[in-house]
């Protein structure tokens, strides 16, 4: 191929995949065919994939231990008119990988980064969360307990969803922390293996993940990727409930905009208001209409505005 697929004096910064060789771009494969060189995370795992595609380019190692001092030289490159590729083991480089450092450097240098997007455990996970509000992204939280817990306090108090990356020997540890520091009711989800032969996604209250854990060894294994769903009520700076706020708009307004309301006001998640919403109403005896406003999607939201 030739190298007509990529600039000059650039840094391509390109995912791979997470586990299955096919997930990969077709703008991914040409940018790393068409590079002078890649710089890859660990030189061994990356050889599997550019084998498997085909994809003959010179690759050079840059991980955590040597991208510092190996940038200025990457820059000098860069500056002699070469275009590369930074690459990580697996998924998106940067995301809990090495590349940070390098991007920075470049970037301070004046040379241009390019992201090639694709795989990442972080957004294949949440594409199969069902999430519909903010996210925070912990990536891996300390090895210290203390440390974790004082991690898990602070995500915690953003009253929002957040998703953490997980080694299999810490997650026993790192489930027993969540056991003590949230409702029991709270909703988890632990996604393993996610393209791979042995790929699991399930969904459980807090309080049953030891159960889970502790009923097939094979539950334990392999790469894992947490999320916390948000706590089902926002509190209001005043300390009001989400829910008595929509007590008062749904006596005034119809249902579809108390619930708009309530969200703005709140940052409360959609479904949950509705869900509320539609209790109410059938407790106040209300009509069929009403009602199916509640089980299809709000008839006057925007879709291509972010949901929360
Ligand atoms: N840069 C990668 C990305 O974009 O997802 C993350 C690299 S980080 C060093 C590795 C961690 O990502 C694993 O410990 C695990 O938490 C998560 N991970 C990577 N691949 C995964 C997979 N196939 N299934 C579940 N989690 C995965």
């Amino acid at each position: 191929m030739s190298n007509s697929s990529v600039d000059p004096s650039t840094l391509y910064v390109v995912a791979t995949p997470i586990g299955n060789l096919a997930d990969i771009t077709a703008r991914a494969c040409a940018v790393l065919a068409g590079v002078n060189a890649i710089l890859a995370e660990d030189t061994r795992v990356s050889a599997t994939l550019l084998r498997h595609h085909g994809i003959a380019t010179p690759v050079s190692a840059l991980h955590q231990h040597n991208e510092a001092r190996r940038g200025a030289r990457i820059v000098e490159r860069l500056a002699a008119g070469e275009s590369l590729a930074l690459i990580s083991d697996a998924g998106t480089p940067g995301i809990s990988d090495p590349g940070a450092h390098l991007v920075r450097e470049v970037r301070a240098a004046g040379h241009a980064v390019v992201p090639i997007p694709g795989p990442s455990a972080l957004t294949a996970v949440l594409s199969v969360a069902g999430i519909d509000g903010p996210v925070l992204f912990a990536g891996f939280l300390p090895a210290r307990a203390s440390a974790r817990q004082a991690s898990i306090k602070s995500f915690e108090s953003a009253r929002v969803a957040w998703v953490a990356y997980e080694s299999p020997h810490r997650l026993e540890a790192f489930v027993a922390d969540l056991v003590v520091s949230l409702e029991p009711t709270r909703p988890v989800i632990i996604a393993r293996e996610l393209t791979k032969r042995f790929e699991s996604v399930v969904r459980l209250p807090v309080a049953r993940l030891p159960e889970w854990l502790a009923a097939d060894p094979n539950h334990a294994r392999g790469e894992f990727v947490v999320v916390i769903e948000a706590p089902p009520i926002a509190l209001d700076e005043g300390g009001q409930t989400a829910w008595s706020l929509l007590d008062v708009l749904l006596e005034e307004l119809p249902l579809a905009q108390a619930v708009r309301l309530a969200q703005k006001v709140t940052g409360a998640r959609r479904n949950d208001l509705y869900a509320y919403a539609l209790q109410h109403q059938s407790a106040r005896g209300a009509g069929a209409e009403d009602a199916a406003a509640v089980v299809s999607p709000d008839p006057d939201a925007d879709p291509d505005a972010p949901q929360g």
